[in-house]
C-alpha cells in the first residue's frame, strides 16, 4: 500500500482534498499507524493555526480566518466552482475542530465542574430542609415543656 505524506495529511485535516479522495485517506489511516502518526501530528499542527478559543474575540477571530480565506481565494482567480468548494470545506474543518473542541470544553465543563457543584448544592439544600424542621421542632418542644412546667408550678403555687 502507498502511504501518505503529512503534506497530504495536512491537507486532508483542512479539509483540502477532493471530496472522492476522502474515503481512500480514511480507508488507509484504519490500516497505517505510521499515517496515523502523521495524521495526530497534522492536526496538533492544524489547531496551532485556529484562534484562541479562549479569547474573547473568538466569534471574530474567526470571522477574520473566513474573510481572509475567502480573499486569497478570489485573489487565487480561481473557477468559481473550485472556490466553492474550496470554501465550503475550509469553513466546515473549521466548525469541525471547533465543535471538536467546545463540546471537550463543555463534557469537561458540565460533567465535572457542575455536577460537582451541583452535587453540594443539592446536598446543602438537603441539610438545611432536614435541619429546619428539627431545629423549629426542637425550640417548640422546649417551648412546650417549658410552659407546661411554668403553668404546673402555678398551678401548685396557687393551690398550696
Ligand atoms: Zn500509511
Amino acid at each position: 500500500m502507498s502511504h501518505f505524506s503529512y503534506e497530504e495529511w495536512l491537507n486532508y485535516v483542512k479539509g483540502e482534498i477532493p471530496d472522492d479522495t476522502r474515503a481512500l485517506y480514511e480507508d488507509h489511516l484504519f490500516n497505517c499507524e505510521a499515517c496515523l502518526e502523521l495524521y495526530s501530528e497534522a492536526i496538533s499542527f492544524h489547531e496551532d493555526t485556529l484562534p484562541n478559543l479562549s479569547s474573547s474575540h473568538f466569534a471574530d477571530d474567526v470571522m477574520k480566518l473566513i474573510e481572509k480565506e475567502i480573499r486569497q481565494s478570489e485573489r487565487n482567480d480561481q473557477i468559481t466552482d473550485f472556490k466553492n468548494k474550496k470554501q465550503k470545506s475550509f469553513v466546515q474543518s473549521v466548525w469541525f475542530h471547533y465543535a471538536t473542541a467546545a463540546s471537550f470544553t463543555l463534557i469537561l465543563t458540565f460533567s465535572g465542574v457542575f455536577q460537582s457543584m451541583y452535587g453540594v448544592i443539592e446536598k446543602f439544600e438537603n441539610n438545611a430542609q432536614a435541619k429546619e424542621p428539627s431545629i423549629t421542632e426542637t425550640v417548640m418542644n422546649k417551648t412546650l415543656s417549658w410552659l407546661d412546667e411554668w403553668e404546673e408550678d402555678n398551678k401548685e403555687a396557687k393551690e398550696k
